[in-house]
């Protein structure tokens, strides 16, 4: 819901078509004239100055809200020579955006989509908007909770009922949490039909997913801070990816420096690890093989089964769309793997017994990948590289917080949503 008195223009950023070039309002997310294109924030500022701020707001600038808060949650950037050594090139960088004190890491859901959620939230009320609605089966609703909390600031959350259990929140979830599960249900596609129907019926803001610029450049900060520690960009950028917004935003915070043009010419290489045998992005990029989300659905679900990286089961990734993921490829002369699960448990032994720190599942999928490039040649000893560890789950913030479930505030069934039946929810959006 938009409430006109509360609309601030920011007047450093507006947004624009990748497409047909075309400036929008920071707010608006699709191209009026080409619906397949993912609109990019345009900044006032053109030149990299990370202000003097701890955390992700160091980047105020070229993230969507004008005004940041005083926060630790942010990239972390280090050198790794003992990993270097062990995967065999010369220049490592970890860039640690999950739960780490030790190494200064203090992103409280354990994951990189905590820099993502703050900067949504910061965003939208200054552009009057009240409450938002997502549907996440994990990592993303993990952030949106606490960042609610933390802000005041109402989110819907909508998850399958076999997701509840890796609902947890450092602090106690506050009222402005609103969990709706969908009963005996293991499908995120009822999920989001849910969600856009909260979106549709009650004006609900969206979060929009791979179109929130606020998700995006949120999650280009690990690129931002790379620069800033090392002062050049990597040869090569490796994330584990679902979706791929992690890579569109690596590419846009690519370009941004360029812009900047302290930095030389040459984008990151992006290398995107996918877990076999669910491997849809891979198989696109190597394969040319369409994805098709909603086709065979059940030998997608089996393969999805297998994997053990569940955060990165995405069926419906931004590829095909202007801007998306195909594009940030292409313009990076990019890479794609698929890295099974006992590569990745070998990558995440390697990097326990090496840097003495917990990897997430997925993290280790990018750590598979770069270790499949560097014994094949596509990585070479003397590049440079930035390893995106996107999470480590609650290894360490188990040890430092308590871990609070976040109670379901409505049950619904799958009848319910199929049959548009809402009156349920409307009685329960309204009392
Ligand atoms: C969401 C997530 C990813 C994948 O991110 P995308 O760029 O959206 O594909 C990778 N690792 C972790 C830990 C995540 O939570």
């Amino acid at each position: 819901m938009i409430d006109p008195a509360h609309r601030v223009v920011a007047a450093g950023l507006s947004t624009r078509c990748p497409t047909c070039d075309r400036v929008y309002p920071a707010l608006e997310r699709t191209c009026r004239d080409c619906p397949d294109a993912l609109l990019r924030a345009e900044y006032a500022q053109r030149s990299f100055e990370p202000a003097s701020d701890r955390g992700i707001f160091r980047y105020v600038d070229w993230l969507p809200p004008a005004f940041g808060i005083d926060t630790q949650i942010g990239p972390t950037v280090y050198r790794a020579e003992a990993l270097a050594q062990a995967v065999g090139i010369n220049e490592l960088y970890v860039g640690y955006n999950g739960y780490a004190p030790e190494v200064g890491a203090f992103n409280p859901t354990g994951s990189f989509k905590d820099f993502e959620a703050i900067p949504t939230l910061l965003f939208l009320r200054e552009h009057g908007v009240q409450s938002v609605v997502l549907a996440s089966a994990g990592n993303t609703a993990r952030a949106f909770a606490y960042a609610a909390t933390l802000l005041d600031f109402t989110v819907h959350i909508v998850v399958p009922e076999r997701c509840v259990d890796l609902l947890w929140c450092p602090v106690e979830p506050s009222e402005h949490v609103r969990l709706t599960v969908i009963q005996d249900s293991a499908d995120y596609a009822l999920a989001i039909e849910c969600a856009r129907l909260i979106e549709q019926e009650f004006g609900v803001f969206g979060e929009g997913g791979a179109r929130n610029i606020a998700r995006r450049d949120g999650m280009g900060t690990s690129l931002l801070e790379y620069a800033r520690v090392v002062g050049a960009m990597p040869h090569h950028y490796f994330q584990a990816v679902g979706s791929g917004t992690g890579g569109v935003a690596a590419w846009e915070a690519g370009v941004r420096l360029i812009g900047d043009g302290s930095f030389g010419g040459r984008l990151p290489v992006l290398n995107l690890a996918q877990n076999a045998p669910f491997t849809p992005i891979h198989d696109a990029w190597t394969h040319a093989r369409p994805i098709r989300p909603f086709d065979d659905v059940q030998s997608q679900v089996r393969r999805i089964d297998r994997i053990g990286a569940r955060v990165l089961a995405n069926r419906n990734p931004p590829y095909w769309i202007a801007g998306g993921v195909r594009d940030a490829l292409r313009a990076t002369r990019g890479r794609t793997y698929a890295v099974t699960n006992r590569q990745a448990r070998e990558a995440a032994e390697m990097f326990c017994r090496v840097e003495g720190l917990p990897i997430g599942t997925a993290a280790a999928v990018a750590l598979g990948a770069l270790m499949q490039a560097v014994g094949d040649g596509r990585v070479r000893p003397h590049e440079s590289v930035l390893f995106n560890m996107t999470g480590n789950d609650e290894a360490l913030v188990a040890r430092d917080y308590t871990l609070h479930p976040i109670r379901p505030a409505l049950h619904l069934s799958a009848e319910q949503i199929a049959s548009n039946h809402v009156t349920t929810l409307y009685r329960h959006f309204h009392e």
